[in-house]
């Protein structure tokens, strides 16, 4: 049965608390940050997107410098205490730590990264100056982490920086669309204040593109624009049954769970959750912890395809959460206009596919599952309408753009999610930091 409220206060607490937490002490980040051997030419740094100078935030911890660590780690990257919780570490900067080499345990770089960030949160360390205002004005649509990481290049360099975001809050993707034990709604509040506090960058909330403001309307009023839009609901399954009340999608479910507050979520008993990227991990570990009795992951390939990490997978997995591997979705069963089971596909791999990865077929064999909720985390859609309503180049949504991070639209760029379809975080902060230099070049600066 779908309901809400399943646990006390207490055992959501528990069970939404934070999942890496952080060094208590200084020794204790200590002890790990002289384990680091400062690599000349360092692996760390070449796989962070960012390119994170990593040896050196390191060794300005060892040498109790915790302001110069955070200032080296920002600078980088504005949102390096948000990415140090949500990154997926394994497979970039410690996944390539050389202690992988030697099998033994890497340097927990997102903990001392977190160490230092968040000492600079709390600490409200203004670690940027801004120049004086020159008078240009940039518009960038979204305060998710493309748009924030571009906004504050600009602003740094003297820029007016009115940023037009359709939700109430910042952080895009940070703020609700992620697994909440990893960051809470008060830390995404907190970073987007830290990065805004820089100047020159006014949020306009509850604006969204298409609706409260027009394309046409910011290139009249602005030097320049900049799309950071994200992407929007979940893929569609086209199966029969799918518009049945108890399948949701996952961003929905976790924006619901991210902005309502833990009690007022209602969650099945049963809940089947289909797909295996991130999204879907988080959707199917907070529905448990919500007090789902059993959720089953549904992945159509195997685990050597499993678009998550092994870490992600092992946290589902130790929430209790079950894959049946190598299944799809055929038809939600219904009964009394409820949903009573899913019937599923049974695949195997044919001949590898675009992805390069081995493509699922169908083999003609079906199973039925019982289940009271499902939900669809088969990857996001781009906003294709929207885009092709301004006539934005695009390929099936996805913005397109020039070495220059420009869309075919005079004066307006584009990056993050919107451009690739949807990656990491961090590959969002990057995006923005191009997008800024594309900008400050095309306005003169
Ligand atoms: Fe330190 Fe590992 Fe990076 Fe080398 S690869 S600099 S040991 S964190």
């Amino acid at each position: 049965m779908i309901k809400k409220n399943r646990l006390s206060p207490e055992e959501y607490q528990q069970n939404f608390s934070d999942v890496h937490p952080p060094f208590e002490t200084l020794n204790a980040a200590l002890v790990e940050a002289n384990r680091c051997l400062f690599c000349y030419d360092a692996p760390c740094t070449k796989s962070c997107p960012t390119s994170i100078d990593v040896p050196k935030f390191i060794k300005q911890i060892t040498t109790d410098n915790i302001k110069g660590s955070a200032h080296t780690i920002l600078s980088s990257n504005i949102m390096g205490a948000g990415c140090s919780r949500v990154c997926p570490v394994e497979k970039l900067c410690e996944g390539a730590c050389v202690y992988n080499l030697m099998e033994e345990k890497p340097i927990p770089i997102a903990r001392l990264q977190r160490f230092s960030t968040d000492a600079a949160i709390k600490n409200n360390w203004q670690l940027f100056e801004r120049k004086p205002s020159n008078g240009k004005k940039v518009a960038i649509v979204g305060a998710g982490p493309a748009g924030l990481s571009c906004a504050h290049i600009l602003s740094r360099q003297g820029v007016e920086v009115t940023i037009f975001e359709k939700e109430n809050k910042g952080g895009g993707l940070m703020t609700y669309g992620i697994a909440a034990y990893k960051v809470t709604p008060q830390f995404c509040d907190d970073e987007v204040n830290f990065i805004t506090a820089v100047g020159g960058i006014t949020i306009k909330y509850q604006k969204e593109l298409g609706k409260d403001i027009s394309l046409e309307q910011l290139q009249k009023n602005y030097d320049a624009v900049y799309l950071a839009i994200g992407v929007g609901m979940a893929r569609q399954l086209d199966i029969p049954g799918e518009n049945t009340p108890g399948v949701e999608d996952a961003i929905s479910f976790i924006y619901t769970l991210r902005n309502n507050g833990f009690s007022s979520v209602a969650v099945g008993d049963n809940v089947a959750v289909i797909g295996l990227g991130m999204t879907a991990i988080d959707a199917a570990t907070q529905a448990k912890r919500l007090g789902a009795k059993k959720v089953t992951i549904i992945y159509r390939r195997t685990e050597n395809e499993k678009p998550c990490t092994q870490v992600e997978l092992d946290l589902a997995l130790l929430d209790g959460c079950e894959v049946i591997w190598l299944a799809a979705p055929k038809e939600v069963i219904t009964e009394n206009g409820k949903v009573k089971a899913l019937l599923c596909r049974k695949m195997q791999l044919g001949a590898p596919d675009a992805s390069g990865r081995r493509s699922p077929v169908d083999t003609g064999e079906t199973f039925t599952l019982e289940v009271d909720m499902i939900i669809k985390a088969a990857g996001q859609m781009p906003f294709e309408n929207l885009i092709n309503q301004y006539g934005i180049s695009n390929s099936k949504g996805k913005i397109t753009l020039d070495e220059n991070c420009a869309t075919n639209i005079k004066g307006v760029f584009a990056g993050g999610d919107a451009v690739n379809g949807g990656k990491e975080v961090v590959d969002a902060v990057q995006a923005g930091k191009d997008g800024a230099k594309a900008i400050l070049k095309y306005i003169g600066l």
